[in-house]
């Protein structure tokens, strides 16, 4: 990515504020008799344009929006749809204002580059699980996908992520991963490094839909931010809510561990739109610490 990157939080909020100053300046030099073309709904994108990002859109009440022709979930004007890892082909975003006018957009997701890494000293069983655990790895993504599935009016997925804890970061994002020498599929979350214990918070508000023990990822939680936005916490010691539950930004989930398949205690922060894997760190305010 280049210097001037379009691509942080920083810049979503821009844009957002951007065209609520727009809104407000338009509303106070013509007060409430405005004529019809400043009355007229556009149709706004921000948040992170590149591959791994979310993008939010906003087109006013009562709009309808499409991706690529297949519906968006719209909530009160606001949708939003995510890039895959490896997307590369123009996507075509269409909106149907209340008063039956239409407006598209295209967007060619920006290509990053990815590192590649290796992870060594992993128990063989891990790499390549034997025959009679298939099945179990089977199901539990099974179960995850149903619950990153869940597509809800709740638009809590809106704000700036908050990060879930503090620490190194010690992996990326679409990373290549080799391990124990091997190439496998890359890695979708963030690893942060921090002790056994350390309690993981809810970076936004959020419905948990999965709380269990997988086999790859040990104690795994999903929460739903809404419009299929989720975030899911891999490794943990401890799991402090269930299925149901509805958090707020800040709140305990659980602690920080290393089960399933981890080499040592760390946070595996992962979050997606549906299906689409997305980069977390997209999502989430900058980082103070630079750890
Ligand atoms: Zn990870």
């Amino acid at each position: 990515m280049n210097g001037a990157d379009p691509f942080r939080p920083n810049r979503r909020e821009m844009i957002l504020g951007g065209a609520a100053f727009g809104a407000a300046l338009s509303f106070g030099m013509m007060g409430f008799s405005l004529p019809a073309f400043a009355q007229r709904e556009r149709l706004w994108l921000s948040g992170s344009p590149v591959q791994g990002g979310l993008v939010l859109g906003r087109a006013g009440t009562g709009a309808r929006a499409w991706l690529n022709e297949s519906p968006l979930r719209v909530a009160d004007g606001q949708f939003c749809f995510g890039f895959g890892r490896d997307e590369t082909k123009p996507f075509t975003v269409r909106v149907m204002f209340e008063d039956g006018r239409e407006e598209t957009q295209t967007i060619i997701p920006r290509a990053r580059e990815f590192p590649t890494e290796r992870v060594n000293g992993l128990p063989e069983q891990y790499v390549s699980p034997p025959k009679e655990v298939q099945d179990r790895i089977a199901r539990d993504a099974k179960v995850v996908t149903e619950a990153r599935l869940i597509n809800t009016d709740e638009t809590w997925f809106l704000d700036p992520f908050d990060w879930p804890i503090e620490g190194r970061i010690s992996g990326q994002f679409g990373a290549q991963r080799i391990l124990n020498g091997e190439p496998r599929e890359p890695h979708y979350g963030i690893d942060i490094a921090a002790p056994t214990g350390t309690p993981i918070k809810a970076p936004a508000e959020a419905i948990v839909r999965m709380a269990e023990d997988l086999y790859l990822s040990g104690n795994t939680l999903v929460l739903d931010h809404g419009h299929g936005v989720s975030t899911t916490y891999l490794h943990t010691s401890r799991m402090d809510v269930k299925p149901g539950d509805h958090v707020r930004r800040g709140t305990q989930i659980g602690l920080v561990g290393q089960t399933g398949r981890a080499t040592g205690a760390h946070l595996c922060w992962r979050m997606n739109w549906l299906q689409t894997r997305l980069d977390a760190a997209l999502c989430a305010v900058p980082r103070s610490d630079k750890a």
